[in-house]
């Protein structure tokens, strides 16, 4: 047996005889740091300084012909070191999502291993983008071969094990009792893990608003912030997001929305449309404020990142303004797990191939308690909604299948020529969290001729979704030590980035981008974006995927 990684915490069964026996996975490895030796860098005890090139081009069609101008723009990026205490305070930890992120972490953490019907498991971070995946580096001279490392290495993130967990739930039943409701974990983990999940204790009580959520959530509603004062439901949150800081000494706090789909808000001038209109709505308790955009607003105003995992518009207008005013980072919507993800590959994959989709058909059924909310018709709304928007941005870049809109066509006309693309979503309890998406690809092929792709594809909803949550939550904790300076425009301070968090973009189904910017759906290209990004925070430029010396003589 390899030796002891971890000591025993203590809290165990007697027959947990594997705990701290098993070597750690290595997507739970404490990372290698990396230093870029590069007149482009420098670092001192506080800060990573980073020098970036952004390099471009100005694209003009006029007189019959394209015109292209190379741009280059310097910035400098700046990256303090320290690694702040953060705690994750999911709204919804009772759910499926939040007892299973708990364990996993709990797990990891004490080194809990069980026996499964195939053998010992161990504990690990597998399905985590910055865990669990990796990057080139460059090649190393003596072997000609690139190096890869994973992606939580490239600068100072929080690892997982590290975070302090807590949060929200109108169902006031034990972490314990929660993660044995949700059915995901083996029991043999489960078991093990119990004492320490019962530690999180119950959750804090919640602000639950009928209307928002379907119908047959009601019986879990048992522990609620009673009254209907929204105004004093915002200053209740405040105070619960102060009082876990103070209570466990921590820099940053997360706050991430894993509870139930709401129903789309109606977006009302002079109710939510700016950010003052909202404040005042909170005050008047206006019916059309959304338990998530109070938990959004409560967040913002504390000065903490907020993300939202679900699909509803929790971030209506004012609330981004107010994101905007207050220099405060949101990032969502919705956890990008299974169907789209594969869905945002698959499509991509067709057009850049030159294939023409012209119907992509989509059907999930499942079992768990999202299955159950998303059953009534103003929930699965919200998720069809945030589903179907996947493929446009990879139609609007090829107009040589898809034709343009007309000039000043309006409405659905006003996409241009698409693929027809239906979600439908059924509830079979019998499944549980094995969630079932069947997806048939049609398209055009040369000469008139068909193509028919279908795709089964059966997940483990939650243990799917739970690695996404660690990721958005450390990168947003990351995105809050980043500053820049774009020395063209003549900056001499740091500033921080953009409040709407779009390099999260890889992780969520419907990314919020900056007003006025185009979503970018492609998987590929989402996950370029995040690795140039963090690559150009340590003056490492491109993504080294011309291997030029590869064509070259
Ligand atoms: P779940 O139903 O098991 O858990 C949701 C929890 O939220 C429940 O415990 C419920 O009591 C609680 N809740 C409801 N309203 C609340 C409120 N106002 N305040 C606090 N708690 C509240 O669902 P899940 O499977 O954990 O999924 C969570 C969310 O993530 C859902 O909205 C789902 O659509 C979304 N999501 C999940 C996946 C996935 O793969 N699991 C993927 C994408 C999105």
């Amino acid at each position: 047996m390899a030796p002891a990684t971890n000591s025993s915490s203590g809290l165990n069964t007697p027959e947990s005889e594997l705990e701290g026996f098993v070597a750690v996975h290595p997507t739970a490895a404490r990372p290698v740091p990396i230093a870029v030796q590069s007149e482009n860098v420098s670092y001192s005890d506080e800060h990573i300084v980073s020098k970036f090139f952004n390099r471009g081009s100005e694209a003009v069609f006029a007189n019959g012909q394209y015109s292209v101008k190379p741009t280059i723009k310097p910035f400098e990026f700046q990256t303090t070191r320290k690694v702040s205490k953060t705690g994750l305070m999911m709204v919804g930890i009772g759910g499926n999502n939040g007892t299973t992120l708990s364990a996993t972490i709990l797990a990891n953490r004490h080194g809990i291993s069980w026996h499964t019907k195939s053998g010992i498991q161990q504990p690990n971070y597998i399905g985590s983008v910055l865990r669990a995946s990796t990057v080139s580096i460059g090649t190393d001279p003596s072997t000609g071969k690139e190096v890869y490392v994973p992606i939580s290495s490239i600068l100072p993130m929080v690892h997982p094990n590290d975070l302090v967990l807590g949060g929200w739930d109108i169902s006031g039943l034990p972490m314990d009792k929660a993660m044995e409701r949700a059915q995901v974990l083996n029991w043999d983990l489960q078991r093990q893990v119990a004492p320490h999940m019962a530690l999180i204790g119950k959750p804090l009580p919640s602000i639950y608003y009928p209307d928002f959520i379907a119908a047959n959530q009601e019986a879990r509603a048992d522990n609620v912030i009673p009254g209907t004062d929204k105004q004093a439901h915002l200053e209740q949150l405040r105070a619960d997001i102060r009082a876990f800081k103070e209570k466990h000494g921590l820099d940053r706090v997360v706050v991430f929305w894993t509870a139930n789909t709401e129903r789309y808000s109606d977006i009302i001038p002079g109710v939510n449309d700016t950010a003052d209109n909202l404040l005042a709505a909170i005050k008047s308790s206006h019916s059309e404020v959304s338990p998530s955009t109070l938990f959004a607003v409560a967040s913002i105003l504390e000065g903490e990142p907020f993300v939202n995992g679900a699909p509803q518009n929790t971030f209506v207008p004012g609330v981004i303004e107010l994101a905007e005013r207050k220099h405060s980072f949101i990032g969502g919507d919705d956890l990008k797990s299974g169907q789209t993800k594969l869905k945002s590959v698959f499509a991509e994959f067709l057009v850049n191939a030159g294939i023409k989709p012209l119907s992509i058909a989509s059907y999930n059924h499942l079992g768990n308690n999202d299955g159950h909310n998303l059953s009534a018709e103003p929930q699965f709304k919200s998720k069809e909604i945030s589903k179907s928007s996947v493929v446009d941005d990879m139609v609007n870049a090829n107009r040589l299948l898809y034709k343009p809109p007309a000039e000043g066509a309006k409405g659905k006309a006003a996409k241009g020529e698409h693929p027809d693309h239906i979600v439908v979503i059924k509830y079979v309890p019998a499944v549980g969290d094995s969630k079932r998406a069947i997806d048939e690809y049609y398209s055009e092929i040369l000469m008139g001729g068909r193509s028919t792709i279908n795709i089964f594809n059966e997940c483990e909803d939650s243990l799917l979704a739970t690695p996404l949550i660690l990721d958005l939550s450390i990168l947003a904790e990351l995105l809050t030590r980043v500053k820049y300076r774009d020395l063209s425009a003549g900056h001499t301070e740091f500033k921080p980035l953009y409040p709407i968090l779009s390099l999260l973009s890889y992780m969520l189904k419907a990314p919020l981008v900056k007003p006025g910017t185009d979503v970018v759906n492609s998987l590929s290209r989402q996950r370029n974006a995040l690795e140039a990004f963090l690559k150009a925070c340590i003056g490492l430029e491109g993504s080294g995927d011309l291997l030029l010396e590869t064509r070259i003589w």
